[in-house]
């Protein structure tokens, strides 16, 4: 109820007692007792508005305050007479917002009497966690050879309270390939934060393939080719040699190089290869030296003025023997080419041999002494065969051949004794007319430099003769290729002729050794 309506009300039944008071002490003639307990009425019910206190809407509980976020107390509404006096409370007591304790504070509120004060406790607590944030990736991927580094965080806690020494790094495993990174702290109001990094581990790393046997290996023509094999591990999947994947061939029956492949990838689609080098040759015995001790046969063509005769063995072949035909047509020198068995697309190098105008021998089907030296029958077989084939190419049966080895060549007398006694007559019975030589470019043996090859040619060329000089177009001779200019300038500058054998041209033989 309003204040001052309960005032107005004991002012009017003031007012009505103090008449009715004075009517009745005129009439009935009262006695004094009556004023007298009205007065002291009047005073109780003053001296109780003058003693009133305020009513403030706190609690009992204390007060609490979040470390760090408040900055004052909240006044709470107070009334006073029963008019809102809040604005004039005033707090007295100091409170640390940013350190955690109990504080004591007053509301001190003015009255007619003085200042009513009423104690509160406030609490500054913490009951925020720390957080922590993660730098770099909350999930991302490692590769198992690499090593985990910790891209860092930073923890932040509202009581500015330094954590970052207080961090627990722990690991926490998932699967074989997945594990958890886990930050966990605690401040000192015992809040703990916990935050999980992700890391994947992933196989980014080939699997290695390891050959069995040379990477690199030579076998001899017509001889067996032994896949060895390879074996394969990878650091995540283990062996992997059963799942090697090998391709390509060896064909053992033709010179050449050759390329085994061994493939293989791991579980993550990592691959990896791997190549052998398989270089088929055909054995050299007396064409990879020099020319032998013994004393060739020497013909001279009736004059002084040095001849030479440059013969290229063992073509023709793709790589080398355009690029030999380039050399002679620019410098207009002729060569004879002793051939050996040839595929279609070789073909038209033949072709081209015999229309620029150089002279075409035999130098057999086959290169392989094993075979052709095994009977005369065999040997001759071997010329003949080539030379139908050459007729078909180019429409011209040649008849001058030489000897796979030279004549002077002792390997044959491992398949037959005095061979090659009975085809240095044999092949002469035959019709054909067979050409050692007397100057060796060495370029199937010893000479491994262009300059090798160029040296052993002109240092042994001589005037007084036939020079017949032995050099290959087989594939891949580049360095006979890289010399051939310069032999050829230097034969000219010397004063020698080039020319080209024909059956006309005398016989250029070793001394037989079988
Ligand atoms: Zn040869």
């Amino acid at each position: 109820m309003n204040v001052y309506l309960i005032e107005v009300i004991i002012f009017l039944i003031s007012v009505l007692l103090v008449t009715i008071i004075l009517d009745m002490k005129k009439i009935h003639k009262l006695s004094i007792a009556l004023p007298i307990l009205f007065l002291i009425f009047i005073a109780v019910i003053t001296g109780t508005y003058i003693l009133e206190r305020p009513t403030l809407e706190i609690s009992n509980q204390p007060i609490s305050l979040e470390i760090g976020q408040a900055t004052s107390i909240q006044i709470p509404y107070t009334t006073y007479h029963m008019k809102d006096v809040t604005s004039s409370v005033t707090v007295t007591g100091d409170v640390d917002y940013n350190k955690i304790g109990s504080y004591h504070i007053q509301y001190e509120v003015p009255t007619i009497t003085g200042i009513y004060a009423i104690e509160q406790i406030v609490n500054i607590v913490d009951k925020t966690p720390p957080t922590i944030t993660l730098k770099g990736d909350k999930d991302f991927n490692l590769s198992y050879s690499a090593t985990y580094e910790e891209p860092g965080y930073v923890v932040y806690d509202n009581s500015s309270e330094d954590l970052s020494s207080k961090v627990h790094i722990d690991q926490e495993n998932i699967n074989d390939t997945e594990y958890n990174i886990v930050y966990s702290v605690e401040d000192s109001a015992g809040n703990k934060t916990i935050e999980r990094r992700k890391v994947h581990i992933i196989d980014d790393v080939a699997p290695t393939i390891k050959l069995n046997g040379s990477a690199s290996m030579s076998i001899l023509l017509n001889s067996t080719y032994t896949e060895k094999g390879a074996t394969a591990t990878d650091e995540m999947d283990g062996n992997l040699t059963d799942k090697i994947e090998i391709s390509g061939k060896v064909n053992t029956s033709k010179v050449g190089e050759y390329s085994i492949i061994y493939k293989v990838s791991d579980q993550a689609g990592n691959k990896v290869q791997k190549t052998r080098k398989v270089t088929v040759y055909e054995e050299k015995v007396t064409e990879s030296h020099q020319t032998p001790n013994t004393t060739p046969t020497q013909n001279s063509d009736g004059n002084n003025t040095g001849i030479i005769y440059l013969t290229f063995d063992d073509g023709p072949s793709s790589s080398i023997t355009p690029k030999i035909l380039d050399i002679l047509k620019k410098k207009n020198v002729k060569a004879t080419f002793f051939i050996l068995n040839y595929s279609s697309s070789l073909e038209y190098l033949v072709k081209r041999e015999y229309n620029e105008g150089h002279s075409i021998g035999i130098h057999g089907y086959s290169h392989t002494y094993s075979e052709i030296y095994t009977s005369d029958e065999a040997f001759m077989n071997n010329i003949t065969k080539l030379q139908d084939k050459i007729k078909k190419t180019i429409g011209y049966a040649p008849t001058i051949i030489r000897f796979p080895g030279g004549s002077s060549n002792t390997v044959s007398k491992k398949y037959s004794t005095g061979i090659m006694t009975r085809l240095t007559k044999k092949v002469l019975d035959n019709g054909f007319k067979y050409y050692d030589w007397n100057v060796s470019a060495g370029d199937a043996g010893g000479a491994s430099t262009s300059t090798q090859v160029y040296n052993n040619v002109t240092k042994n060329l001589k005037k007084n003769r036939s020079n017949v000089v032995l050099m290959h177009d087989f594939g891949g001779n580049k360095k006979t290729l890289n010399a051939l200019s310069d032999i050829i300038d230097y034969g000219l500058k010397n004063g020698y002729t080039f020319k080209t054998i024909t059956m006309d041209t005398p016989m250029v033989t070793h001394n037989v050794n079988n």
